[in-house]
């Protein structure tokens, strides 16, 4: 079993999900008592999203790199970063590492292929949604078609990130407000919704999706597990 390296803490209340989940499969995949080897180096979020809202990425992925380093020196064989939005810098992260990283958005690609959808609408922070290091990477890499919500309806999902899902608040209005947006997404071709923000499965969950849901906390988790058994 490989042990995995988890950059955590972006937020803690989704990494305490991907602990879970990880060993939980690997106590349903191998039996018994057995868990998975893994160290999270679990960051201070408030420190990060200052910086992603300020627009310093250059500083931000100098402390991803360090992240990483701190994970390979801790005897990690891979790393999982465990959040979309810091997947901007993971071609830096992984060159300058030097052990491999499992990318989120091409565990989720994976899903939609085996799926058989060609167009998705992606749900994230702004920085995911608007900028092209995701977008991007799914169209360009796995030919998948993807649409996002409008300026209004991203502000919303935006805010409920950052504003009540990092800090553990989960409240109704907001699970109408994303029912909302991901009709609209449907309405305007979507055939199935890319959960790119690794709180949204704390508030959303299949029942509220006519489309097939990608919950990439999930799908990133249970491919780390997998690459650890290979
Ligand atoms: N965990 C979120 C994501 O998957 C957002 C928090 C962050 O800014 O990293 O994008």
């Amino acid at each position: 079993m490989k042990t995995i390296g988890l950059i955590g803490g972006l937020s803690w209340e989704s990494s305490a999900v991907y602990y879970r989940i990880i060993n939980e499969l690997v106590r349903d995949k191998v039996g018994s008592t057995h868990s998975a080897k893994s160290i999270m180096y679990s960051v201070d979020f408030a420190e990060f999203e200052k910086l992603q809202h300020q627009g310093d990425w250059d500083k931000l992925t100098e402390l991803m790199i360090d992240a990483g380093m701190r994970l390979k020196k801790g005897g990690a064989d891979f790393m999982v970063i465990c959040t979309n939005t810091m997947h901007k810098m993971a071609d830096a992260v992984e060159s300058q590492v030097g052990i491999p990283l499992l990318h989120i958005a091409d565990t989720a690609a994976d899903e939609v292929k085996i799926r058989g959808l060609r167009k998705v609408a992606l749900l994230g922070t702004k920085f995911t949604m608007e900028q092209d290091f995701y977008k991007g990477r799914l169209a360009q890499k796995h030919g998948i078609e993807v649409v996002i919500p409008d300026q209004d309806e991203r502000e919303v999902i935006h805010s409920i990130i950052y504003h009540e899902l990092v800090l553990g608040k989960i409240l109704e209005s907001s699970r109408e407000a994303f029912v909302k947006i991901m009709e609209h997404m449907h309405n305007i071709g979507a055939e199935g919704i890319v959960l790119g923000c690794t709180e949204i499965p704390l508030l959303i969950s299949q029942k509220d999706s006519i489309v097939p849901i990608f919950d990439t906390t999930q799908i990133h988790a249970t491919a780390a597990v997998e690459f650890s058994l290979r």
